[in-house]
């Protein structure tokens, strides 16, 4: 089994830097269902940003985060497991963030792109390292 994005995920993954939209891809084909992903945000405009500084979720104002490029250079993630019915469900355990963080950077290797490390405060999110054009 593999995942599918639903059509919010789809909108988000439309804004991100191309070798972000192939990562994403390959983790569509790649990640079992037990490791289901959404994508919760791609690029992230002036009003959001600084709110998200203001509430803490970013320690960057407009227009310095990878969010805020054109296309952005990130994305974050929620995760999903099934309740008993099979029905998805949100999870917020911090290791069910690390371990699809491994398996995504682990498909990134495989197929060659290149991510910024892992930032310590910021586990759900993606980056695409620096250097990358
Ligand atoms: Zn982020």
């Amino acid at each position: 089994m593999s995942i599918s994005y639903g059509p919010a995920s789809e909108a988000n993954i439309s804004e991100l830097h191309p070798e972000l939209q192939r990562l994403l891809r390959q983790c569509a084909l790649e990640l079992p269902e037990y490791f289901d992903i959404s994508v919760t945000c791609g690029w992230r405009g002036e009003a959001d940003q600084n709110e998200a500084f203001r509430t803490g979720a970013s320690k960057l104002r407009w227009p310095d985060s990878a969010h805020n490029k054109k296309p952005a250079r990130a994305y974050d993630y929620a995760c999903y497991g099934r309740d008993q019915a099979g029905k998805p469900v949100k999870i917020y355990d911090i290791e069910d963030i690390l371990m699809r963080q491994g398996a995504m950077r682990l498909i990134a290797h495989h197929i060659g792109v290149r991510l910024r490390p892992l930032i310590d405060w910021d586990k759900p999110h993606v980056e695409l390292a620096k250097d990358v054009p």
